[in-house]
């Protein structure tokens, strides 16, 4: 029997942990606010904001809405940062990327004061990450690590494959597997675009965690019996339906279902823990600031 891990339901799980923080936060006089700022036209990255700031209001973070023409020159995003960093009701700051070419997406985030950053993509916020010392994990590998947790998959001593070595996915999750530290622990090998064969190493892993944005690159003939495989892909797909197109994984879902002794559904699976885990940093990002204890679950 194959364990589909709920990514839905973990995270409904985390909100509710969440909302005591926030109780607690209110007592203290403290409400916890995100700022997100837009700087783009795609359909995709403004509903990825708007779900942010959803999930913000439904659990009590003020959530405080910035949106720049992508024309805008790079100068004023630059000082509306700045703006944010000064403003005592922000505790977190979140530029969607990507930005547009005219703006440096490495100056924004370098510019994001490091105590807000509950992205986790500033080099400080990095830094401290890879030395053991994270202040905020970034979102999604936060949320996979949550997810191993919750479906009781022990990381010490596993070898992992993590498919991808991106900025915010890859490489933080690597990281924070091979952390000596809960959730950690863990043999990581790190694959990406120049791997060799992809399959042989895939074969190895008790855990997969797959983050290439390539549909349905894994597929069950390149995993081995009882492994654990996590799905961060979201890839659109053409599909003959209303919307013209469908959500797909990295991982083909069927044929990896019938080797995996647990698996994450696309939807349904990661995509719910990196929202829940925003919320995370952002009331983690209140506290810290305002000088509050909270319980974060
Ligand atoms: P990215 O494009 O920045 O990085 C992809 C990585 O995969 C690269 O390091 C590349 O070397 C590697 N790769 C590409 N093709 C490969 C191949 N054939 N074999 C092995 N490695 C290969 O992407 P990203 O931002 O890390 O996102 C990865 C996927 O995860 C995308 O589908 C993205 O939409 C999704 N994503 C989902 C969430 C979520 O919350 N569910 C969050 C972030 C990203």
């Amino acid at each position: 029997m194959t364990t589909i891990i709920d990514g839905n339901a973990v995270a409904e799980e985390i909100r509710d942990g969440l909302a005591d923080a926030i109780d607690a936060l209110d007592e203290a006089g403290v409400k916890p606010g995100l700022a997100t700022v837009l700087m783009s036209d795609d359909p995709a990255s403004e509903t990825y904001v708007s779900m942010k700031q959803r999930d913000c209001e439904e659990v009590g973070i003020e959530a405080f809405d910035y949106e720049l023409d992508p024309e805008t020159p790079a100068d004023e995003l630059y000082s509306l940062v700045d703006d944010l960093n000064d403003d005592d009701e922000v505790h977190g700051i979140l530029v969607q990327m990507p930005v547009p070419d005219h703006v440096d997406d490495r100056t924004v985030l370098r510019r994001i004061d490091p105590a807000k950053d509950v992205d986790g993509f500033h080099p400080e916020n990095v830094g401290r990450l890879v030395a053991g010392d994270a202040r905020f994990k970034p979102c999604t590998p936060h949320g996979v690590q949550k997810l191993l947790a919750a479906a009781d998959v022990e990381t010490e001593g596993a070898d992992v494959v993590v498919v991808g070595r991106s900025d915010i996915v890859g490489k933080p999750m690597a990281n924070l597997l091979i952390q000596k530290a809960e959730g950690g622990n863990a043999t990581v090998t790190v694959c990406h675009s120049r791997t060799d064969d992809l399959a042989a190493k895939t074969r190895e892993a008790d855990i997969v965690v797959a983050a290439a944005g390539v549909p349905e690159l894994v597929t069950g003939d390149m995993l081995s019996e009882g492994v654990v495989v996590i799905d961060v892909g979201v890839n659109r797909v053409d599909a003959d339906n209303e919307k013209g197109y469908e959500l797909v994984g990295d991982v083909e879902f069927d044929s990896a279902k019938e080797k995996a002794s647990a698996i994450t559904p696309v939807p349904g699976g990661v995509g719910p823990m990196t929202r829940a885990m925003l919320l995370w940093n952002t009331v983690k990002a209140a506290a810290e600031a305002e000088g509050v204890d909270v319980d974060l679950p």
